[in-house]
């Protein structure tokens, strides 16, 4: 790194200490969970950033922004760094852009939108809302952890999806202003279909600095587990809670085993081989919860009240991407998959993996809501991993047989499922960011377009 970028950027933001340069400051900002990749991982641990800043307010991002793009430095934005593809890893260098500390909540309006800055943890959101009648309309397990404007960049849905779909669904994103990296840098402000040029962008093409995300009335939630004795009758259980719209429901998962083996902090809710259904059901439906499940076979393991993200135990905590981490914890040769079944073909989608990869492949099924309203299998399978040619023959064949993948092995958009065939999210790259300088590298429709110019 040039010398003279620390102190050119200690003379942008009020406090010089919010310029980083400690190589281990800026090896840990510069990584996310990447390393949940068997792919990923040795291409991006050297990876790292020549310096980080932590703006407070929008006058020192954008000097910041100012400053790079006129001497052609590379800016990665980080909100909390829980990404799963090496998003926030910067791939040459240049400046990290670390926005913990634009963290305000400026206020929940009586319609129950949240405006905030982008650094806003989940987790004290959520807090924030249930205190006034509203919460999060979904959110990663990484809840505790991960920032509002991470989110819209890198996330794509989780625990409430079941009720409200992804993050691009039913215009929870209202809108945010976003800081472009023109010259000089703009705050532009999007609103409507406008938010999808940006939305799940990774930092690519613009910076969120102020977003405006819709809320949904609080419910009174029990956290509630069951055990089936096989996979199938927990998946039908599951399904009939899932897809009928009687059920007030925040979280609707299953396992089948192994899996819950792996869960060793909540070992009490679990039974040797019998597959594990976790739910969030409204604590008004908990009687006639009990009823079906033990007409479904099931036995209860566990009920208990969510009292927010500290809850413990916090099932959430073992859902959706969680899942995968305490596969690898407890053998490191486990990776995952995410994919989409067919509400109608998913019973034939398993029985053909299963035949095709025996138990290569662990089903781990997170129902959720798209974006046409209808309640389709989500699923984050956890797969042994044993070479890439093997990865991608299971990608490749879930695909010829019409289970929807998006590749958490790659560490570009285009493959990662949420990109927009449209092209939105590139031509708004080409207007914000000519020059190619916002994450680079993992847009590559940018630069190959841009390459032929
Ligand atoms: C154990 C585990 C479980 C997970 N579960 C889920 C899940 O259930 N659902 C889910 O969707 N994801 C999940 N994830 C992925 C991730 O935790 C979430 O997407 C999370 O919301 C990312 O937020 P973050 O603040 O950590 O973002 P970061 O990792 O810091 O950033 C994500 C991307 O957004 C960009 N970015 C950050 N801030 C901004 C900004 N203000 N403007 C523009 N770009 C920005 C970054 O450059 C990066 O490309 C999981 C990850 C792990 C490790």
């Amino acid at each position: 790194m040039d010398a003279g970028i620390a102190s050119d950027l200690a003379q942008l933001v009020s406090d010089p200490a919010r310029v980083l340069t400690a190589p281990q400051v800026l090896d840990r900002l510069s990584h996310d969970f990447y390393w949940y990749s068997p792919i990923l991982r040795p291409k991006l641990a050297a990876k790292v950033a020549d310096i980080a800043v932590q703006p407070r307010d929008n006058v020192e991002l954008m000097a910041v922004l100012e400053y790079a793009g006129g001497n052609e430095v590379p800016v990665t934005v980080r909100g909390a760094g829980t990404g799963n593809y090496g998003q926030c890893v910067p791939l040459n260098g240049g400046i990290l852009l670390d926005l913990s500390l634009m963290d305000k909540l400026e206020e929940i309006t009586p319609e129950g939108v949240a405006v905030c800055q982008p650094g806003l943890r989940l987790g004290a959101l959520e807090t924030a809302a249930r205190a006034q009648g509203w919460e999060l309309r979904m959110y990663p397990s990484t809840l505790v952890k991960a920032s509002v404007g991470g989110f819209l960049a890198g996330g794509s849905g989780g625990i409430g999806s079941v009720a409200h779909g992804g993050l691009r669904d039913f215009a929870t994103v209202r809108g945010f202003e976003v800081v472009t990296m023109e010259e000089p840098p703009r705050v532009v402000m999007h609103e409507g279909e406008a938010v999808h040029e940006i939305l799940h962008a990774w930092g690519t093409n613009g910076i969120l600095t102020r977003i405006w995300f819709a809320l949904t009335p609080a419910v009174d939630w029990t956290q509630h587990t069951a055990v089936f004795g096989a996979y199938d009758e927990a998946f039908t259980f599951a399904e009939s809670i899932a897809r009928e719209p009687a059920w007030t429901k925040r979280l609707v998962t299953v396992f089948e085993w192994p899996i819950p083996s792996f869960f060793t902090p909540v070992k009490q809710v679990v039974r040797p081989g019998k597959a594990l259904v976790l739910l969030m059901i409204a604590t008004s439906q908990l009687g006639k919860l009990r009823a079906a499940m033990a007409a479904a076979g099931g036995e209860e393991t566990f009920a208990g009240a969510y009292e927010g993200p500290r809850t413990q135990p916090l099932l959430s905590d073992y859902t959706w991407n969680h899942t995968t981490l305490w596969a690898m914890k407890t053998d490191p040769a486990y990776t995952y998959l995410q994919c989409g079944f067919s509400a109608a073909e998913c019973r034939e989608q398993f029985r053909l993996l299963r035949e095709h990869f025996g138990t290569e492949i662990l089903f781990h099924i997170e129902f959720m809501k798209n974006g046409t309203g209808e309640i389709i299998p989500g699923a984050i399978p956890v797969v042994r991993f044993t070479t890439e040619e093997r990865l991608n023959e299971m990608i490749a064949y879930c695909r010829s047989i019409g289970v929807f993948v998006a590749n958490p092995h790659v560490n570009y958009l285009e493959d990662g499922g949420r990109f927009r065939a449209d092209n939105i999210q590139l031509r708004a790259k080409e207007k914000y960011d000519p020059r190619g300088l916002l994450n680079p590298g993992k847009m590559i429709s940018f630069q190959k377009e841009h390459l032929a110019r």
